[in-house]
């Protein structure tokens, strides 16, 4: 069961869900169980993968919160991506959290960026 605040998607109108159904099209690199994984549609390195979690949460505290190890499931698909595409070594895991972090889709999503030098601080 998730849990909405106001402004939030319904799981009913969410773009993710729509890719987990295969109901929207989407590059999928990766599913299991738990998760999928595909190609973000306006990839900002050469390896630009979103791993989501297939039951609908906001963001990576829901699902933290749920307590069924889904964050932990999120984030061995990045590794098993990375080592896939080449770029075990080097790459960079985000989540977005609120518009004004950045955040336009209210599905958490874990962005795997690898394939280039990154920098830090991000904008
Ligand atoms: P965020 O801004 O952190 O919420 O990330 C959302 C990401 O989803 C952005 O990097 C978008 O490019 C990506 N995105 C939006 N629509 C799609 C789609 N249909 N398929 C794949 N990636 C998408």
């Amino acid at each position: 069961m998730s849990v909405y605040r106001r402004g939030m998607t319904p799981a009913s109108e969410c773009l993710f869900c729509g890719i987990v159904a295969g109901d929207v099209p989407a590059d999928v690199v990766h599913d299991d169980e738990q998760t999928v994984a595909f190609r973000d549609i306006n990839g900002q390195a050469p390896t630009h993968v979103l791993v989501v979690p297939r039951d609908h949460h906001p963001n990576a505290a829901s699902l933290a919160t749920a307590g069924q190890g889904g964050v932990d499931a999120l984030v061995r698909t990045a590794a098993a991506v990375a080592a896939a595409e080449g770029v075990a070594e080097d790459y960079r895991l985000v989540f977005n959290t609120g518009a004004e972090a950045g955040q336009s889709v209210f599905h958490v999503h874990l962005h795997l960026l690898g394939g280039r030098s990154f920098t830090w601080p991000p904008g």
